[in-house]
């Protein structure tokens, strides 16, 4: 049991997102899970919770499901591995590749697959610099990302990500990677702009910083269709349409990074598809094996892989792969877990189920003083907390209120998350969730609302 594991979790365990000195004192005990059904995870003491966070915004189809564990299983016994660098490969990630571009948006090309949302968009990176090496515009290199976007914690991709906590004391973020506003409405201080001037200023602020560059040096925008761990905000209306006419009026390429949205998370198979964006290229990884095993991707639209195939004719090999690309298990993984989405009809009830949560949520938490937004999109939602809702003052970051309501909601049996860098609960469950489900997450999210705020 975790009594027994604790001594070596503490002493020999290297936790990703740690507090070091906390948990090496022994003041933040892992809770170690051990088996999940559905919605329902228990640990190895025996409590079960519901997780409202599917993982982490992952484990979209649910625990246990045995399909997909059928699958890892034989391709683990029939040939668990080999390489996949040219002239070589094996069935499953082949064969995964055409089910990802049966179901992209149009233009799409080609597949490669990594192994996590960060090394997918590394890949990214290095293939935007090579399209424009390749085009003969060497000094088109910078990318734009958003603050309060997360697109990884590697060198680079941190760089990317627009969440100060992952560049402090990293020399993050590394040139020519440059951060513009976030989307944020409700924390647009001056509420006489509605949402769509907003949006224009948003677009106006990007074009700016283009100019300001030079548009010869910018190569692409990077963002996620809906912001996820930098608090799970929908873009304003006309946001993406307005983004993208500046992008293309400086040939400047677009990737959207669909690590939580790709497969089902907005209620759509692509957010892209959900907002109207036309990408460049599609980062994907979480729902696409329901984290049953690591597999990442990037979605390369013809237009892209066209510029690398002049580039490859020219000069050779493209010097770019990893041992574990397309790993057989992993796609293996992801066939099973594709197939699952339609048969479970998952699509469907992440948006019909996502809508009944948030219009619930909204009902439940409405005229509590704390509360100043619930939002969200498909089957994602975010409670910010406010000290005052009518004038939007925000909380004192030390009280950590957000992650006092996690706390509680965890206590009664739910697992949320508080995102960082604001006191928001983010909530998104796995995409079978149902309406019983579902009103056990609102039920108790009131509850341990109430338990924090006295209102
Ligand atoms: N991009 C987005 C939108 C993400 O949400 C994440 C992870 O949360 C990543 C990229 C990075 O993925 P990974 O943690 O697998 O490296």
């Amino acid at each position: 049991n975790s009594n027994e594991l604790s001594p070596w979790d503490r002493d020999h365990f290297f936790h990703p997102a740690t507090y070091a000195g906390a948990h090496a004192r022994g003041e933040m005990p892992t809770r170690v899970m051990a088996r999940g059904d559905g919605v329902y995870i228990t640990d190895t003491s025996g409590r079960t919770s519901l997780d409202a966070f599917a993982g982490l915004f992952c484990v979209n189809v649910g625990y246990g499901r045995q399909k997909i564990a059928e699958a890892i299983a034989k391709q683990a016994k029939e040939l668990a591995y080999y390489h996949a660098y040219i002239g070589n490969g094996t069935e499953a990630p082949i064969r995964l590749s055409k089910m990802i571009i049966d179901r992209a948006p149009r233009g799409m090309s080609r597949v490669y697959f990594g192994l996590s949302g960060s090394d997918a968009n590394e890949t990214n990176i290095k293939l935007t610099w090579y399209y424009n090496n390749v085009l003969g515009r060497p000094e088109k290199k910078k990318i734009i990302s958003r603050w309060r976007g997360y697109h990884g914690s590697s060198v680079m991709t941190g760089s990317l990500t627009g969440l100060e906590l992952y560049h402090n004391a990293f020399d993050l973020p590394r040139a020519p990677i440059l951060h513009t506003e976030a989307p944020y409405y409700f924390r647009r201080a001056d509420r006489t702009v509605g949402e769509e001037q907003f949006a224009q200023e948003c677009a106006d602020k990007l074009e700016d910083m283009i100019l300001a560059e030079g548009p010869d040096t910018v190569a692409a925008f990077i963002g996620e269709p809906i912001l996820g761990a930098g608090g799970i905000v929908p873009p304003p209306t006309g946001y993406w349409k307005k983004v993208q006419s500046v992008l293309e009026k400086y040939d400047i390429l677009l990737i959207a990074d669909e690590v939580i949205t790709g497969f089902g998370r907005l209620g759509t198979m692509f957010g892209s598809e959900h907002y109207g964006i036309r990408p460049d290229l599609i980062t994907i990884s979480k729902g696409l094996t329901s984290a049953y095993a690591p597999l990442s991707g990037v979605i390369v639209s013809d237009k892209i892989w066209q510029v690398l195939v002049q580039g490859s004719d020219q000069l050779g090999m493209i010097g770019h792969g990893w041992t574990c690309s397309a790993h057989p298990i992993c796609a293996a993984a992801g066939i099973a877990n594709l197939e699952l989405i339609d048969e479970m009809g998952l699509i469907a009830n992440a948006r019909d189920t996502g809508a009944y949560l948030r219009a619930a949520l909204t009902e439940v938490l409405a005229g509590r003083r704390n509360v100043g937004e619930v939002r969200g999109d498909g089957l994602m939602a975010a409670v910010e907390f406010v000290e005052d809702k009518d004038d939007r003052a925000f909380f004192d970051p030390t009280k950590k209120v957000g992650q006092q309501v996690a706390a509680a909601l965890l206590e009664r049996g739910v697992i949320g998350r508080a995102l960082p860098q604001g006191d928001i609960l983010g909530l998104a469950p796995p995409l079978c969730l149902t309406r019983g489900e579902a009103d056990i997450i609102i039920e108790n999210t009131a509850s341990a609302v109430d338990s924090v705020f006295v209102n």
